[in-house]
């Protein structure tokens, strides 16, 4: 756990950290959450400074909803071509509601965060609300997701 550096007030984050999680809690209020009532917004910076934000997005067949994360990761991948990534924030809360709640990426969307900094060479660090009111900051898609399967996997399948 040492690698991530955890902080025990949101005061306590760096300036683009905390500017990044008032970006997320904005695209939070745009989330389509008529069903979990769970409203999640991502914010993340690109190398050329701008700010690509997402929200989840539920659906009545509910498998096909989407995560924040992965709407603002894809987004930026279709809109900024070649760009990298340098970190992003992701937040919860309640529709409707003004605080914040501890929500960390669900596993897909690590999986995703993980495809695009392999591709991009450089470790995407993540913040986020972790329980009793701490903020984490992982330094990377990586660390969240030890023993994880990437293309040097299928890289090593294709050699056999
Ligand atoms: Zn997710």
């Amino acid at each position: 756990m040492s690698e991530f550096s955890v902080y025990k007030n949101f005061d306590d984050l760096d300036q683009e950290s905390k500017y990044l999680a008032h970006k997320a809690k904005d695209a939070a209020n745009h989330a389509h959450a008529p069903y979990s009532k769970f409203t999640v917004g991502a914010a993340l910076i690109l190398d050329d400074g701008s700010v690509i934000t997402g929200a989840n997005y539920e659906n009545a067949a509910y498998p096909s909803g989407m995560c924040a994360e992965r709407v603002a990761f894809f987004a930026a991948s279709a809109q900024h071509p070649g760009k990298r990534i340098m970190k992003i924030a992701v937040v919860a809360k309640k529709k409707g509601g003004k605080d914040l709640l501890p929500a960390t990426s669900c596993g897909p969307c690590r999986q995703v965060m993980l495809e695009f900094e392999t591709n991009q060479k450089k470790a995407i660090p993540i913040v986020m609300q972790a329980d009793d009111n701490t903020w984490v900051i992982a330094p990377s898609a990586a660390s969240l997701l030890p023993f994880s399967f990437t293309k040097d996997n299928l890289d090593a399948h294709h050699k056999k």
